[in-house]
């Protein structure tokens, strides 16, 4: 800790995002970044805490007070060398985490402008791969083990990695035709540009990792991996997002939010489209069912597009505004309100809205009745009682994204040598989880093929 009045003498200063009309007209990505000199200042707002509240919040261990320290110093190499020795893919989470360590963070508790360590690991990232301090990893000594992972989204990626720097043979199987799983197919590019994902893939693969694409694993008494591999990680995500089964559902213009996000990135990969499969809010009318942040993304990506308004609605209440709720305390994450980049762009949002019917002419959506709705308190506890409140209304739309999120799925009996992990074993989460399953399971299998051996 450099300075260690700086935190009361240097305010929080966030980067910020590009004006609003300049950022809408494409997809490059939304946030700013400050210069050196800004940089390092907001480096030395970190208190080098006793007890450091972001470390233990951060689901990878983060070592912020000492990479923090060393950002302030100017040593940037040792600023990633320490900020890479929890997270394999800081220029991931330097975009698009949440930053549970900022909620966290002391200076949160005390004047609600904690240290901008997101944006600080995005700096780190960024300028060690400008200043050539990431190299791969080429002399690796091999143990003579094959693992295999399927599924190359963050949790895949991440135990990929551990697993060859130990040694093993890895082999990454995705049925997609690239790497990143929700990181390139999910997110928007305006949040996460995708030439960051190759990026390191092409490290990856220096690094001697084998990537193989287009292949869908079955995961039944027929795949030969379980045989042909010492061991097996399960990576897969969840695939299945939960569906809105009301009249109309089959109307054109009822989609799920990954149908357009996945499109749409495809489009900005070089990937065509007939006119008959393209879905674009171009000039229409665009409503979101779900109050999250895969609903978030399809606002800025409707905007993009050229829609003429978007809609964003939630069953559930509005969440509550600041950070103060004594339900809901520090050091926990805050479960308020979050207006995102995409939000700012313009959006009417709506909460306690129920859906009830998806209206069409001619086969195509033309509206979707809802009705304002009220929770009362459930008199036999558990989930509060859905009452309805007002009368049903119609909102104009021609295109109906669903954003409800993904169900948690099951897995077969698998033999002893498959280990599950990111989403895939805990439902749909975030980035930072999944990185950070991605590694215990690797650990997990490190411990297992070495106690076989
Ligand atoms: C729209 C959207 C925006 C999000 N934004 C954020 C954000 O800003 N910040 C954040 O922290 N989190 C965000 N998340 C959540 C985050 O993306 C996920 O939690 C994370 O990607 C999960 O990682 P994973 O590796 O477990 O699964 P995934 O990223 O889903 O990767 C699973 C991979 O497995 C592959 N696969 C599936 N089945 C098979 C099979 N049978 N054979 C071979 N391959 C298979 C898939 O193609 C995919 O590549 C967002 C999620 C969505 C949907
Ligand atoms: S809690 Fe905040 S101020 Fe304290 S060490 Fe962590 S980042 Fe620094």
């Amino acid at each position: 800790m450099g300075n260690p009045k700086a935190f009361m003498e240097i305010n929080r200063q966030e980067a910020g995002y590009r004006p609003i009309q300049d950022r809408i007209q494409d997809f490059s990505e939304v946030e700013q970044t400050l210069n050196t000199r800004e940089r390092k200042l907001q480096a030395s707002r970190c208190m080098d805490c006793g007890v450091p509240f972001c470390h233990w919040a951060c689901p990878l261990g983060n070592k912020a007070p000492e990479w923090n320290d060393a950002l302030f110093k100017g040593d940037w190499e040792l600023a990633y060398r320490l900020l890479t020795s929890t997270n394999p893919f800081p220029e991931f989470t330097g975009r698009i985490c949440p930053a549970l360590c900022e909620k966290a963070c002391v200076l949160n508790l005390f004047n609600h402008e904690p240290t901008t360590n997101r944006e600080n690991e995005a700096a780190i990232s960024e300028t060690a791969f400008r200043e050539g301090f990431v190299q791969a990893c080429t002399n690796i000594k091999r143990n003579g083990k094959k693992v295999a992972v399927v599924g190359a989204g963050p949790a895949g990626l991440a135990a990929a990695n551990d697993l060859n720097l130990l040694g093993y043979q890895v082999t990454v199987f995705e049925k997609n035709e690239a790497a990143g799983g929700l990181l390139r197919y999910g997110i928007p590019n305006f949040k996460l540009n995708k030439a960051v994902i190759d990026r390191r893939i092409r490290l990856l693969e220096e690094e001697g990792i084998e990537f193989k694409y287009g292949q869908e694993i079955v995961f039944d008494a027929h795949c030969s991996l379980y045989k042909d591999y010492d061991a097996v990680v399960v990576s897969t995500g969840t695939p299945t997002a939960r569906d809105l089964k009301a009249p109309g559902r089959e109307l054109k213009g009822v989609y799920f939010a990954l149908e357009l996000l996945a499109q749409q990135n495809r489009v900005l990969a070089g990937s065509e489209f007939s006119k008959d499969e393209r879905i674009t809010a171009k000039g229409k009318d665009v409503l979101v069912i779900g109050g999250g942040d895969t609903g978030s993304d399809c606002i800025g990506t409707a905007h993009r597009q050229g829609c003429k308004s978007v809609t964003q609605i939630e069953i559930m209440p509005k969440p509550v505004e600041g950070s103060v709720d004594p339900q809901n305390p520090w050091p926990g994450y805050p479960r308020t309100l979050k207006t995102t980049s995409s939000h700012e762009e313009g959006c009417t949002r709506r909460w306690n809205i129920n859906t009830i019917e998806f209206l069409g002419k001619d086969g195509k959506l033309t509206g979707v009745k809802v009705q304002e709705i009220d929770w009362k308190p459930n008199p036999e506890g558990g989930r509060p009682i859905m009452v309805e409140k007002g009368k049903p209304e119609i909102i104009k739309a021609e295109l109906c994204l669903l954003a409800m999120g993904f169900l948690k799925p099951g897995h077969p009996e698998y033999p002893k040598n498959v280990f599950v992990c990111g989403d895939s074993a805990n439902g749909a989460s975030l980035v930072v989880r999944a990185m950070a399953s991605g590694k215990q399971i690797a650990a997990k299998v490190n411990d297992y093929l070495g106690k076989k051996a």
